[in-house]
């Protein structure tokens, strides 16, 4: 029997409509600059030659519904509104249909930001970690089993800030289609079950402030919300 020295950490764990097992989470990854008018708003285009990608803890995992407090190190922190793909099956070096077929569904998620941090850390060519891999910035909705969303096609997927319209577009504004990002990430991880992919955020990211009230929809997906304590 294995004895630890502490009691280790629970592992995160994310709620599936219709199922009462949990969806535990085993890494996650997210796409940079997945749609026109976010990249262009950042100041960038989008890198047509193939996705890129930045990491989040899985300890960064929070369920929606939940209050957090603003986080230390930023005076920008921001909201990003994304559909989150859950991994349903093992995929090395997938093509597209396989890399469909291994999707076990799909999610609304919040990724949030230290936007400070992140445009610092881009601007001296440095890793995003601190901008982005902050605790309790990835917002997770319950999941929608693949079957049960039925294709992407052009949901809306829009974002509130206390009631107000900040982001809306359609997922099929996205640059890199979710077969596409996971034949491409498969290339190199050995992708498989537990593993979670936000897949970009549309324009209109912002900063919050405490008190506020984010609310993600995705047409089809249970929405995520967020108050900052
Ligand atoms: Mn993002």
């Amino acid at each position: 029997m294995v004895q630890y020295l502490f009691p280790p950490e629970p592992v995160k764990a994310v709620p599936v409509i219709g199922e009462a097992a949990l969806y535990p989470v085993r890494r996650i990854f997210c796409v940079g600059r997945n749609y026109v008018d976010h990249a262009r708003e950042m100041g960038l285009e989008v890198d047509r030659e193939a996705p890129f990608y930045f990491t989040k803890s899985p300890y960064s995992a929070e369920l929606t519904g939940g209050v957090f407090p603003y986080p230390p190190g930023t005076t920008n922190f921001h909201y990003e509104m994304e559909l989150v793909v859950a991994m349903g099956a093992d995929v090395f070096r997938a093509t597209r249909d396989q890399a469909a077929a291994a999707v076990y569904g799909y999610g609304c998620g919040l990724d949030m930001t230290r936007r400070d941090l992140q445009l610092a850390e881009r601007s001296k060519q440095r890793p995003w970690d601190t901008g982005k891999d902050v605790e309790h910035s990835a917002i997770l909705a319950p999941l929608t089993k693949a079957a049960d969303f039925g294709a992407i096609a052009d949901q809306a997927i829009t974002l509130d800030q206390n009631g107000t319209r900040k982001q809306q577009a359609r997922l099929s504004d996205m640059v890199w289609k979710v077969d596409e990002i996971i034949a491409h990430l498969s290339g190199l991880y050995h992708l498989g079950r537990g593993d979670l992919i936000f897949t970009g955020t549309p324009a209109g990211v912002g900063p919050v402030v405490a008190g506020d009230v984010i609310c993600g929809q995705i047409q089809g997906l249970a929405p995520v919300t967020l108050t900052i304590a």
